[in-house]
């Protein structure tokens, strides 16, 4: 099946006494347990609604199987945490989600954990790589200017030397990337983006192979952050216009890429989709659609970042991505506000560059709020 049939059918429980066509809400938190050896717990990651969504998830990223947690954090630390112990080494690029900044610097600390982080290309990623390497980490396309990382180069080299190769795809989601296809051991998502997608559900999944899932499985248990069976219900039912969602997000973000590109109030563009984005072609190769996150640079004499937001009347100022409602931050004030001056402008975050998620409302309307805030 195609992946928009699998966002339908996937996975999905007909339930045999009554053949309602959705799955049903499993709340029991006990089994009988007499002649069975599977026995589900929520918190052994195999309850019915928990395995009803990893199999959709784990059949449009084109893995053998996976797991559903509380948070994207609960699925990155569990994952990380499972795989590395005090000694071991880690490469992540420096473009990273906040959370996953916080939990490097704080948690990688105490627990012995060494790690480099570097740029986000190929080259300088696998130049960092050492004998004690054990994981590279990475995020494609990145937070907040939309580098795409060259997978296929990385996992080249780091499959053979058994390093495990972690990508966090939320902003892509599985309808435009399926990093399992370009080598990679473990795909991650922030559910609460993309998945869940009406910014009302807060969720995450790690999808691997079988093996590693198993291994995964069993610190998991430890670690104890897995999803209650209704929000692996909303979760299960939110899936099922992802294609159609993202596909109409996707189309929005090209098009208001290209109008903003054009637009004499704004002096730069970040969307890997434009030609003019500087990892354009390894997007190209190895996503299917661009994505629905770009980001944009106010031009420095013509608008103030804050008046432009506080004009805007559809598009929301809003932490988190990923809606069905368009939203937009600054991240010199949100994601990146902890950083100092200097570091931001190593990162490229200037005060006038703003991250738009783009929703599924009509793109004209879009547009025109843009331009009424710029007052053109
Ligand atoms: C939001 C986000 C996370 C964290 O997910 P939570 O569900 O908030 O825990 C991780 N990575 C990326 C890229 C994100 O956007």
């Amino acid at each position: 099946m195609k992946k928009s049939s699998l966002c339908i059918h996937g996975g999905s429980i007909r339930e045999p006494s009554t053949r309602g066509i959705n799955s049903p809400i499993y709340t029991s938190t006990a089994y009988e347990y007499l002649d069975r050896e599977d026995l589900p717990y929520p918190r052994y990651f195999n309850t019915p609604n928990q395995s009803a969504v990893i199999q959709k998830l784990a059949l449009l990223e084109g893995t053998e199987d996976g797991l559903l947690f509380s948070s994207g954090m609960a699925a990155i630390s569990t994952v990380l945490f499972s795989l590395l112990r005090s000694g071991d080494h880690v490469v992540l690029q420096d473009e990273l989600y906040g959370g996953t900044f916080n939990l490097v610097m704080k948690e990688f600390k105490r627990q012995g954990i060494d790690f480099t982080l570097v740029s986000a290309q190929a080259d300088t990623i696998l130049a960092a790589v050492t004998d004690d390497t054990r994981c590279v980490y990475l995020e494609s396309p990145t937070n907040p200017l939309l580098t795409a990382v060259d997978l296929k180069r990385i996992t080249l080299t780091t499959g053979p030397r058994g390093i495990i190769t972690v990508v966090d795809s939320t902003f892509a989601s599985p309808i435009n990337q399926n990093p399992a296809e370009s080598g990679v051991d473990i795909t991650i998502h922030s559910g609460t983006k993309y998945l869940a997608g009406h910014s009302d559900l807060c969720c995450g999944a790690a999808l691997a192979s079988a093996e590693l899932i198993l291994q995964i499985r069993n610190t998991a248990r430890n670690y104890g952050g897995s999803l209650n069976a209704t929000d692996c219900y909303l979760l299960e039912r939110s899936l099922k216009t992802l294609h159609l969602r993202v596909t109409r997000q996707s189309e929005n973000a090209l098009a208001l890429a290209k109008f903003l590109q054009a637009h004499e109030q704004v002096s730069q563009v970040y969307y890997p989709g434009l030609e003019s984005h500087p990892t354009h072609l390894i997007a190209k190769s190895q996503m299917s659609g661009f994505g629905a996150m770009l980001s944009f640079e106010l031009h420095p004499e013509r608008i103030d970042a804050t008046n432009f937001i506080r004009r805007l009347e559809l598009i929301t100022p809003a932490l988190s991505l990923g809606g069905v409602e368009s939203t937009i931050c600054s991240p010199a004030v949100t994601s990146h506000r902890n950083l100092s001056d200097d570091e931001r402008a190593q990162m490229r975050v200037t005060d006038r560059l703003l991250r738009f998620s783009v929703g599924i409302e009509d793109v004209d309307d879009l547009k025109q709020d843009i331009c009424q805030a710029f007052g053109t």
